[in-house]
């Protein structure tokens, strides 16, 4: 037994390493970078953890979201962690002052990429010694649109600043584009690479294209209706999500929608109701999912087609995390290829480029996906050429993207064999329980689900109606 399996053994109480943990922490041990893509579920926040309890010195951990900050600090303290604090936006001033004067006394800093860019939390970080800087979620740094978070982009210089000993770099999937961006950005030198593979065995595949959207509206109810547990439906359109949820409420269902067109409050009252099996369908655009683990989920369909098999590949993995069998479905007619093609070209122009590099302070308010991203490229140093020619890039591997998906979706024979392809990843064998239709055989099939708790329609009904008597 080596010395790391000792330490699993007496700090975490497991008795092996999860594939890549080992070889990701011997990596951050020895100094190196390190990027890491796992599948959720699969250990990597012990990638950090392990090190962070050998090593002097600060772990940083940046995240995107509050409520992944506050689970991690929860975790480490469930394990008898006590120095371990998160600098999110919502601590009073009084506490992020207390926080940012005790610095030095914490072991794990959870904090996010906008708080890290803070000309003073920076001056109290650079006088310590960092031992490691993780981004968790680093996909992140090459997104755009409503995921899209400027102060990604900043993360290399703020890594340059703070001189971490090394740097590891954690998503549950990026493609190769991705993984180039993610070393780019975050100035990774020769970091060490284990990257999974991203099927999933206990999830059937089924892919049904469909005469029109009527079919498909009905094809979508049947399907929910007849998998028990919990379900995921995703929308390209808020007002769908909202239409398709109250149909489901008129059949009886525990449905409820989620879009970030929904206060903060709403969206997060939805999330734990489906986490606390009040809710069995959420009928979701793609802004539900980051920091959602729920281990049961038995069905995920996507009623339009994603811009990417990553992206698709990321959505279907929300099924079946604890390894029963559960299905994925996408579900699609005609007018869905077109759609999705027009998605695709939806980048800023050169003439647009120009306009805001001109007068950047005129624009900087306009809460405008396509102009925040100029104005991200701006903020970051790059030259009207530089963010021309990034964009330009972009625009071509958004198209590449959606080919491939495209592809998939026409492939005949087996799916998960044109998926595991596009990732190079090994040919898995083809079974019953592999891909096709979803029909009630295969729904016969998937594991049963936990009862959901029969008083859930009122108890959410409840709530919803104290949230808006409040609010008036
Ligand atoms: P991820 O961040 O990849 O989604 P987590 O780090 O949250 O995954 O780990 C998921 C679960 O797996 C946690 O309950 C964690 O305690 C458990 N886990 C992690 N590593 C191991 C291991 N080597 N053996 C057994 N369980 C593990």
């Amino acid at each position: 037994m080596t010395d790391l399996d000792a330490i699993l053994q007496q700090k975490f109480g497991f008795s092996a390493f999860r594939p890549g943990q080992r070889e990701l922490i011997e990596a951050v041990l020895r100094g190196q970078d390190a990027l890491g893509i796992l599948p959720t579920g699969s250990g990597k926040t012990l990638c950090y953890q392990l090190p962070g309890r050998l090593q002097p010195g600060l772990v940083i951990v940046v995240e995107p979201l509050l409520a992944l900050m506050a689970d991690q600090v929860a975790r480490l303290q469930a394990r008898g962690e006590r120095r371990v604090v998160a600098l999110g936006s919502d601590l009073s001033p009084d506490e992020a002052r207390f926080v940012k004067l005790h610095l030095a006394d914490y072991r794990f800093l959870f904090i996010s990429p906008e708080m890290l860019l803070r000309g003073d939390v920076q001056a109290l970080l650079r006088q310590l010694t960092i031992s490691l800087f993780v981004v968790d979620e680093a996909h992140c740094i090459s997104q755009w649109g409503p995921d899209f978070r400027p102060a990604y982009l900043q993360l290399g210089h703020v890594i340059h600043a703070l001189k971490p000993r090394s740097v590891l770099a954690l998503t549950a999937t990026a493609p190769k584009c991705v993984q180039q961006d993610i070393i780019n950005g975050l100035g990774l030198r020769q970091p060490f690479a284990f990257i999974a593979s991203v099927d999933r065995p206990n999830i059937f595949m089924g892919v049904m294209q469909v005469a029109d959207a009527q079919a498909k509206q009905s094809e979508l109810l049947a399907a929910t209706q007849a998998v028990q547990g919990p379900k995921i439906l995703y929308f390209d359109r808020r007002q769908q999500a909202e239409e398709v949820a109250a149909q489901l409420q008129e059949k009886g269902q525990h449905a409820a929608f989620y879009h970030a067109g929904m206060t903060a409050a709403s969206r997060e009252l939805v999330a734990r109701q489906f986490m606390a099996d009040q809710l069995d369908v959420i009928c979701a655009t793609s802004a539900f999912g980051m920091g959602i683990d729920k281990p049961d989920v038995r069905l995920v369909c996507y009623t339009y087609l994603p811009e990417s098999l990553e992206a698709f590949t990321q959505g279907i993995g929300r099924a079946g995390r604890d390894g029963a069998q559960s299905a994925a479905l996408l579900l699609l007619a005609p007018t869905d290829m077109a759609r999705a093609s027009q998605f695709a070209s939806a980048l800023p122009d050169a003439k647009m480029i120009k306009t805001i590099f001109a007068h950047p302070e005129l624009y900087t308010k306009m809460n405008d996906p396509q102009i925040d991203l100029i104005e991200a490229y701006i903020q970051s140093g790059f030259s009207e050429a530089e963010t021309l020619a990034k964009l330009t890039a972009r625009l071509a591997e958004k198209q590449a993207s959606l080919q491939a998906m495209v592809g998939f979706v026409n492939a005949l024979g087996c799916k998960r064999a044109a998926l595991v392809a596009h990732f190079d990843d090994p040919l898995p064998a083809h079974t019953d329980l592999c891909c096709g239709e979803l029909t009630p055989a295969v729904i016969a099939q998937l594991a049963p689900a936990a009862a959901v708790q029969t008083q859930a329609p009122q108890a959410w009904q409840a709530v919803f109606k104290q949230i808006f008597t409040f609010a008036n």
